[in-house]
């Protein structure tokens, strides 16, 4: 496994992280000043501004962009609003390719409102990601499928397991030297799966892992949307995780990426990131 200390060149900030306190340049030239290696922006950062002006920015500041988060939902109760969905996810597929970003990263969605067929919705997402693999191909993006914890299944992503993402990707892409549809792995999500070390080590024989995410579960957890903790302040084994992703070929950047209503996006930018920093190089 890489050594991280010394080495935040290794290491990416999510700017979610960060709370969304300032407009993205100031949030690059911060994220820059700390040391890291990669920043990973938000639509929200993005949409309506100046994409290569961004861009830019992020490239003369000396960043990689890890991933560029993420899809509008796929879901929907009619074909016409699932069409709207595909499209709105090209669009943000053509700012990825303006970002250089590594990959695309997709939360697919679940059952749209007053649906209860959780099998409808995994076929829309099936359809969906075909459509927007072909369209990010052919811009040169990269697609990350993130399973999200099961917790999230009602609202938020039908995907929930690393076997399952690694299925969908097998069935819509089939294996190749140079996938361009794959996973993002992220700390949070995946920790509990008694299938975790065989599916990471099946992704990575088969090229798929776009990307990693790391934070913390805490115990108790306050809101398991926004409670995410720093990492080493709760019970996932990072280390061990990241061992096993590093050991299946992942060579990419180590991404902090923590959703903290209640503590760390009531920070200052400089405090979370010197914090990032010291707990990347001891825990992670
Ligand atoms: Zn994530």
């Amino acid at each position: 496994m890489r050594v991280l200390a010394g080495r935040l060149d290794l290491c990416a900030i999510n700017t979610a992280t960060l709370g969304f306190q300032a407009p993205i340049g100031e949030v690059i030239d911060v994220v820059a000043r700390a040391g890291f290696g990669g920043i990973a922006p938000w639509r929200r950062e993005v949409e309506g501004g100046n994409v290569a002006s961004i861009a830019r920015h992020i490239r003369a500041a000396g960043l990689t962009v890890t991933g560029y988060c993420r899809s509008t939902y796929l879901p929907a109760t009619t074909h016409t609003e699932f069409l709207a969905n595909v499209e709105a996810n090209r669009r943000a597929i053509d700012d990825a390719a303006e970002l250089c970003a590594h990959s695309f990263f997709m939360v697919v969605g679940s059952l749209p409102p007053g649906s209860k067929d959780i099998e409808a919705a995994r076929a829309q997402v099936a359809e969906g990601t075909t459509l927007l693999l072909e369209y990010a191909r052919t811009h040169g993006v990269r697609i990350s499928l993130e399973p999200l914890h099961p917790v999230y299944a009602a609202d938020r992503s039908c995907l929930t397991t690393l076997a399952e993402a690694l299925n969908l990707c097998e069935r819509i892409e089939p294996a190749g030297p140079a996938p361009w549809l794959g996973v993002g792995i992220d700390v949070y999500h995946v920790w509990w799966d008694p299938q975790l070390t065989a599916q990471i080590a099946r992704a990575g024989t088969a090229k798929r892992i776009f990307g990693f995410h790391v934070n913390d579960w805490l115990v108790p957890s306050r809101d398991v949307l926004n409670d995410r903790g720093m990492m080493g302040d709760g019970i996932i084994d990072i280390a061990g995780i990241r061992n096993t992703i590093e050991e299946a070929g992942y060579s990419g950047l180590v991404e902090v990426e923590i959703f903290s209503s209640q503590d760390w996006w009531t920070r200052s930018m400089e405090e979370t990131l010197r914090v990032c920093a010291e707990r990347l190089q001891s825990v992670c």
